[in-house]
């Protein structure tokens, strides 16, 4: 597990102090069951407990979805927490103290370039409004604003900007402010001309800044206000400016949004102003991006009242459909507001509408029930495959939720639409297979079912009996494994021990990647000791033989299949040399 802040030493010692069965707890309603604990996975959704915690070991497995891992892994999931945040979480629940991070000069030097990229974003912004708001060029970029109607403190709250028609404007300025333009071009403002030198990125248009929640500029979007394409131009990606992740006028909006404990989600930069300039604060952009789980996590740390504003056209409605699954996965109960059909937020205030969106706002629509409603109207209720549609695909967006509780409610009232009691629904196959998301695990659990016996009581034997891990290691049979994910847990195990002259499963569950991770609980779950009913000794014996076997089978046929082609072709190509390979291997065989 990548680890740039924490000592091995602390990461250990919070990992022994903790109790995953306390921790699961907070999240999980867990019973005893044999040597283990179980409870519904908080992962996926599902009406029989499948996951499963061992105190013991303190590890977890979910044999529905496959996840698994120690305690630090749990949070991480369970909590959309990054490695060094569990790792805080876990500290000052046990009461362990942590040194205060002392950053990396790698990250000290990356620290540093975001400020530097920080201020050039700064110093274009000054430029790009000082022009607009004061200069004779600006004159062009005013009366546009105005004729759409932006007001001047909407100007100034936003510190929207305008640049000229000219290719040398702020590369002068940045020039002149001894900018490195290397950096300046990283961020989208300038471009490289073929010849050297440098030109403006945006040219005739009204600047958009975009800040972060600290109020720092992250970007750029571009209105051209003449003829032309693009409509829009938009600073790229950078290390200071990840699309998915930045909601427009959050800076602006996040204290009216805690006032009002609601947020209206729009999409364009003037859907924003026509709404901040309106009254309605509490509201955001995203900017031609769709929403994002990211965006969704932001917004809910001002409020769990979160309220789309998309555009009232078949666009719109695609947009909210596909934000639906998000917000139910974060488990946010969302509504919708709708416009009259074709308008945007924009237009709709700009003739003055203000009462009347305040009323739609008031009336604005739970999402599940308009998709609910788009799903019956979308489908032949007069006949039953219409209604068999509708069950399915309003089960599968229901097994989104990962609570059971409300689940169950919405379940309630997609059999209400359907005219048909609960019952009717429950009997229907797992929803959670229905959902392309749960489908990718359905099918990762699949694959690890069919793992080679043998290779798989080898690692069995590795986890159940570490001290036989060197002697295992010397046979080679290791090197000799078909299947890649068991030969990974194994070199995984084995590095561990050489390390550390001992195997900690728990330790050994953070230091390895997904899925061999979850492919090492499964088996700690799902397989005895496979020692238990005879030596270690004579299992191993059992099983290196029984994969070489195999192996030399797999050999068999692709040098026969070798040999055949060799013996269509024009021959010469190597069959003596084949054929005594055949010779070889026949004889190695009846050796078992
Ligand atoms: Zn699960």
């Amino acid at each position: 597990m990548a680890n740039g802040f924490f000592s091995e030493d602390k990461v250990s010692e919070i990992r022994e102090r903790s109790n995953i069965l306390e921790v699961v707890s907070d999240y999980v309603t867990l019973k005893k069951a044999g040597k283990n604990h179980r409870g519904l996975c908080p992962f996926h959704s599902e009406k029989t407990p499948s996951f499963m915690v061992n105190e013991e070991k303190q590890i977890f497995h979910c044999f529905g979805c496959g996840a698994g891992g120690n305690v630090f892994t749990f949070l991480m999931k369970a909590g959309n927490l990054t490695f060094p945040q569990a790792v805080e979480e876990l500290a000052k629940r046990y009461g362990i103290r942590l040194p205060s991070r002392e950053p990396s000069p790698a990250q000290k030097r990356e620290v540093e370039k975001k400020e530097v990229l920080f201020q050039i974003n700064r110093i274009a912004c000054d430029y790009f409004h000082d022009l607009l708001t004061r200069r004779r060029e600006g004159e062009i970029g005013r009366r546009y604003l105005s004729q759409r109607g932006a007001k001047d403190e909407m100007i100034e709250e936003h510190r929207l900007g305008y640049a000229p028609d000219a290719w040398n404007g702020l590369v002068g300025h940045l020039q002149e402010k001894k900018v490195r333009l290397e950096f300046a071009s990283e961020l989208g403002l300038i471009f490289p001309k073929k010849k050297g030198g440098w030109y403006d990125a945006f040219r005739g248009r009204i600047l958009f800044p975009i800040f972060d929640v600290h109020g720092r500029i992250v970007g750029f979007g571009g209105r051209l206000i003449g003829q032309g394409e693009p409509k829009y131009l938009n600073s790229p990606e950078s290390t200071i400016y990840h699309k998915g992740e930045i909601l427009y006028g959050l800076q602006a909006a996040k204290s009216s949004i805690q006032e009002k404990d609601s947020v209206m989600i729009a999409e364009g930069y003037f859907d924003l102003l026509a709404l901040h300039q309106n009254g309605f604060k509490q509201s955001v952009a995203t900017l031609g991006t769709a929403l994002t789980p990211h965006h969704i996590r932001t917004l809910k740390r001002y409020t769990k009242n979160l309220v789309t504003l998309f555009d009232s056209d078949e666009a719109g409605a695609k947009a909210n459909l596909r934000s639906l699954p998000l917000f139910l996965e974060e488990e946010v109960a969302a509504k919708a507001i709708f416009l009259p059909k074709g308008q945007d937020p924009d237009e709709f205030l700009r003739k003055g509408n203000s009462k009347e969106f305040e009323r739609r706002a008031a009336g604005a629509v739970p999402l599940i029930d308009f998709f609910f409603e788009w799903l019956l109207k979308n489908h032949d209720m007069k006949s039953i495959e219409g209604k068999v549609k509708v069950a399915q695909e309003g089960l599968g967006m229901i097994g989104r939720i990962p609570n059971p509780i409300r689940r169950n409610f919405y379940k309630k009232a997609l059999a209400e639409r359907l005219n048909v009691p609960q019952s009717f629904l429950d009997e229907a196959p797992s929803s959670r297979k229905t959902g392309s998301f749960e489908e990718g695990k359905a099918s990762k659990t699949e694959v690890l079912e069919r793992l080679p016996r043998s290779e798989e009581m080898v690692v069995g034997l590795m986890l159940h009996h570490p001290e036989w891990i060197p002697t295992i290691s010397e046979t080679g049979i290791l090197q000799e494994f078909e299947n890649p994910a068991l030969k990974r847990m194994a070199d995984v195990l084995k590095d561990l021990f050489e390390k550390k002259g001992k195997l900690d499963i728990s330790e050994a569950m953070g230091s390895v990647d997904d899925p061999v991770r979850d492919g090492l609980s499964r088996l700690l779950f799902q397989q005895s000791d496979p020692a238990a009913a005879g030596s270690p000794e004579r299992i191993l014996k059992d099983c290196i033989q029984s994969i070489r076997k195999k192996k030399l089978r797999r050999d068999e046929g692709e040098l026969l299949k070798k040999i055949r082609e060799a013996e269509g072709g024009q021959g010469g190509n190597g069959l003596d040399a084949l054929l005594m390979k055949r010779q070889e291997l026949a004889r190695k065989t009846k050796g078992f």
